[in-house]
């Protein structure tokens, strides 16, 4: 039995920068320091934010008038600004530079007279906050046949984002339909789905060629982390999507003659060296290696006054 460890995996430059607003709001102005929604989606992380003193609200109405407001990485709509700025609290805004690049895109593009397609999962926070940068004029396709159903007239100028945490591969198929389905819309300049996701689930496809079972360490409500459980289980791979080192199951370690071990871009790798140790602890003298995979070197830098 052996164990290898994806290269790239955790923690990508948007949730360490959104990591690092909220510690420095803490420090900078005391606690409690309000966040909207978990500021990345995993549990480790907010846990150990709520014990240095933030407090996750989920609407605004759930801040006091004049505390400090963080909204999260996943980006918020107009209408939250808006009601931030009216209740004239203290922003901090933890919006990952990639989908605020997203949120461009579509305020220009409905300037330019343009409806919008975007392909991402009903319900989750980034979508959301780039549905809420239009007041209209925009559509949600998660799946190939949800393009077959929109009801658009096929003379309007259409355009396409994504999320920016989608699987390469099902995200290909969705613009493909739209491409058949409406030969002149436009796309992004450059992919929306950011080169963290793009990169781990390379790294993924590449683990899952060399081991057959798969751990993936992340929250049960972290896009990317269930994608990446997704591409796994697309090869055949055996694969778990796991929050702790308590949630492995003994007899799948013991069972499992390869296992690689992923993490997604919230989850930190104080789990993964935890997880590695229990594994150890299951296995002694078991063989473990780092894979090989692209360096990462994106950096985002704080807002100034945290900075
Ligand atoms: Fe930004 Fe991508 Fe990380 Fe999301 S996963 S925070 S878009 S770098």
């Amino acid at each position: 039995m052996e164990v290898i460890l994806a290269n790239p995996r955790g923690f990508c430059a948007g949730v360490e920068r959104a990591i690092a607003i909220v510690e420095r709001a803490i420090e900078k102005f005391g606690a409690p320091i309000y966040v909207r929604h978990e500021v990345v989606h995993n549990k480790f992380v907010c846990d150990s934010l709520r014990e240095k003193g933030a407090i996750f609200v989920d609407e605004l109405d759930d801040v006091p008038q004049g505390a400090t407001v963080i909204f999260s990485a996943h980006g918020v709509s107009r209408v939250v600004r808006e009601e931030a700025d009216r209740r004239g609290l203290r922003v901090f805004d933890a919006t990952c530079p990639l989908v605020t690049k997203v949120h461009n895109q579509v305020a220009r593009m409905r300037k330019e007279g343009m409806e919008i397609i975007m392909i991402g999962h009903k319900g989750h926070p980034e979508v959301e906050g780039t549905m809420g940068q239009s007041g209209g004029g925009m559509y949600l396709v998660e799946t190939v046949d949800d393009v077959h159903n929109l009801q658009i007239d096929e003379n309007t100028p259409l355009a396409y984002v994504t999320q920016t945490t989608l699987s390469v591969d099902d995200a290909n198929e969705v613009v493909s339909a739209l491409r058949k389905r409406f030969p002149a819309i436009v796309g992004p300049k450059s992919d929306d789905i950011c080169y963290a996701t793009q990169n781990r689930q390379d790294a993924v496809k590449k683990l899952a060629a060399q081991c057959e079972t798969i751990v993936v360490v992340g929250s049960p409500n972290s896009s990317n982390s269930n994608r990446l459980k997704e591409v796994a289980v697309a090869r055949g791979r055996n694969a778990v999507l796991i929050e702790a080192p308590e949630d492995l199951d003994n007899d799948l370690i013991l069972g499992a003659r390869s296992i690689g071990i992923t993490a997604g871009a919230s989850a930190p790798e104080i789990l993964v060296e935890r997880i590695v140790d229990r594994i150890s602890k299951l296995s002694p003298g078991i063989p473990m290696a780092d894979d090989t995979g692209v360096a990462e070197s994106v950096t985002f830098s704080l807002p100034k006054e945290l900075s």
